[in-house]
């Protein structure tokens, strides 16, 4: 009698410690954000391996998934985000950012271009994102990136040569992009943070980018 006592008691104090603790919340929708992941991975609908699947079925099953998705959005709203985080990002399928970041919470502006180049118009929009409250900019380029090896292959920078401009350009847009007079202040005030990541596809872990010398 005792001992289911304590043991009511033990449950009871860990519900109540999981209700007060915001960062036991996070982890626990974590790992079922990643559950979730798992459990779709191995449908093989859309992977381009499945070639009997047809353009019309993957458009009809993108119009159900996304009637689905909307219907469980319009019945439990989210809640919106004034991002204090920027990201640029490769269009790889391959990287998913809320893995990349661990939070589903739309807590991040993304931007994704091919091989994460910037053009004028990204260098825009991101100082835009600075403007109305980034304080971190993390720009990331990849392992295995096909735009770099578009652009280290002769045959394919004569075929994709608009392509291979923005990822020969790379380096020259983010010191353009630094240089921008409302970015160059806010870096010297210390009110915005800038970092140059490598992501590495297979696993997402990122090491800072090692600018070339
Ligand atoms: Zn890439």
């Amino acid at each position: 009698m005792r001992a289911s006592v304590m043991a009511g008691g033990a449950v009871a104090l860990g519900v109540a410690a999981f209700a007060l603790s915001p960062r036991a919340q996070f982890l626990a929708g974590g790992a079922m954000a990643n559950l979730s992941y798992r459990l779709q991975d191995h449908l093989v609908d859309y992977d381009l391996e499945h070639h009997d699947v047809t353009p019309a079925q993957v458009w009809a099953e993108f119009r159900l998934q996304n009637e689905l998705a909307s219907k469980v959005r319009q019945t439990f709203p989210r809640r919106t985000f004034h991002p204090v985080v920027a990201m640029l990002v490769c269009m790889d399928a391959r990287i998913d950012t809320n893995e990349l970041v661990g939070d589903t919470r739309h807590n991040y502006y993304i931007v994704r271009t091919a091989g994460s180049a910037m053009s004028l118009k990204e260098e825009e929009m991101l100082e835009l994102a600075v403007a109305n409250g980034v304080k971190v900019l993390i720009l990331t380029r990849h392992s295995d990136c096909a735009a770099e090896k578009a652009a280290a292959t002769p045959e394919l920078r004569a075929k994709y040569p608009a392509l291979v401009a923005a990822v020969d350009e790379r380096d020259r847009h983010v010191a353009e992009f630094l240089a921008r007079p409302a970015i160059a202040a806010r870096l010297a005030s210390g009110a915005l943070l800038v970092k140059q990541l490598d992501i590495d596809t297979a696993t997402e872990h990122v090491v800072e980018h090692a600018a070339a010398p």
